[in-house]
């Protein structure tokens, strides 16, 4: 059998060579698309991050029975071609929670606090020149919506409550009134009563651009807006329109339209926008974690077991898939 590791973003892949070597299962780990087109033929397994798994990529893996995502979000992978080759989808849907909701709750606080302006105006020798003249929030005044209200949603919410913000959410998959002590209101009054909004739906037909210009002329001024999500939840032009004209307060992205931007892309000349690569999962400890779990669910896939986390469970009835 052999495994291919499309990419990572970690050191190294000590925990799966040693996972696989204790299998007696080849890895091999391709350094590029070409390369992965390549060494996927003959894998029975593929381990992918942040590398979109599209059709041709599936379609050359002409013997895989199952591909593991390193993560949660599953947009990268196109799961109708992959249900149809019969290829198994699986992820780690719960290993980051606290990890993400603390990078969305260190982004606003930073933005809130004017961290990284003031601290430029310090090295500057600007110590005497900071005017406060941005909207900071005494967050026990400040309203918190969460737009989507999963995992990390809620997680985030908890920890924003300690800090007493007033915390509201919306989420369509959520009849309830009142869910883990917060109220669910509808998407337009969380738009349009929140300072602080944060994004957590995952990335679907449904969400992309689930913010664009209705969605932030509906917004407060002064709104503080992060997305830790998925870049395409954000329509990026509308928002630089409305950074232009003041309206937003700051931004905080771990995430962005475009996965590999170029260091002439718009959005960095904003001193109130902070952006991180897609690290908010990260810490060593989910990390390994995320390592382990997702070489033992793509294990026991070949070994005919049904995954915990299936994401097509349609592929269960495909002639040449047979899992207990
Ligand atoms: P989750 O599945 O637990 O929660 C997502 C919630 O969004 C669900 O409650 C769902 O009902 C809701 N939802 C679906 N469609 C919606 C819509 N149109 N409007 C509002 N809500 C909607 O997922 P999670 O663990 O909370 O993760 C959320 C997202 O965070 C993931 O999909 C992934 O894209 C992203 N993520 C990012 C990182 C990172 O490192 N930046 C790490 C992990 C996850």
């Amino acid at each position: 059998m052999k495994i291919v590791i499309s990419d990572y973003a970690w050191p190294n892949i000590d925990i799966e060579k040693d996972f696989f070597k204790s299998k007696s299962i080849e890895l091999d780990v391709a350094n590029g698309k070409e390369d992965l087109l390549n060494k996927i033929k003959d894998a029975d397994g593929l381990l992918f991050c942040f590398e979109d798994i599209n059709e041709d990529v599936l379609r050359s893996g002409e013997k895989l029975k199952v591909a593991q995502r390193y993560g949660i979000g599953v947009d990268n992978i196109n799961i109708k071609v992959a249900t149809e080759l019969g290829i198994v989808v699986s992820n780690i849907p719960d290993y980051c929670i606290d990890e993400v909701s603390d990078h969305a709750l260190s982004l606003l606080l930073a933005i809130n606090r004017m961290i990284l302006p003031d601290s430029r105006m310090v090295k500057l020798g600007k110590w005497n020149e900071v005017k406060k003249e941005n909207r900071v929030y005494r967050l026990k005044d400040a309203t918190l919506g969460v737009i989507g209200f999963g995992r990390i949603g809620r997680r985030l919410s908890n920890k924003a409550k300690s800090l007493g913000l007033n915390v509201i959410a919306y989420d369509p998959y959520i009849r309830e009134k009142v869910y883990d002590g917060v109220n669910i209101l509808s998407f337009e009054e969380v738009i349009s009563s929140s300072d602080i909004l944060s994004l957590h739906v995952p990335l679907t037909d449904e969400t992309n651009h689930l913010i664009s210009h209705k969605e932030l002329a509906n917004m407060k001024n002064d709104v503080i807006l992060i997305n830790v999500s998925r870049g395409g939840l954000i329509d990026e032009k509308a928002l630089l329109d409305y950074l232009d004209n003041g309206r937003v307060r700051g931004v905080g992205l771990d995430v962005m339209e475009d996965h590999n931007p170029s260091s002439s892309n718009p959005l960095f000349k904003y001193e109130n926008v902070i952006i991180t690569p897609h690290t908010a999962f990260f810490s060593q400890e989910s990390s390994e974690e995320l390592q382990l779990r997702s070489c033992k669910q793509l294990f026991d896939v070949l070994n005919g077991k049904k995954p915990e986390f299936l994401i097509n469970p349609d592929v269960l009835n495909h002639s040449e898939v047979n899992l207990n």
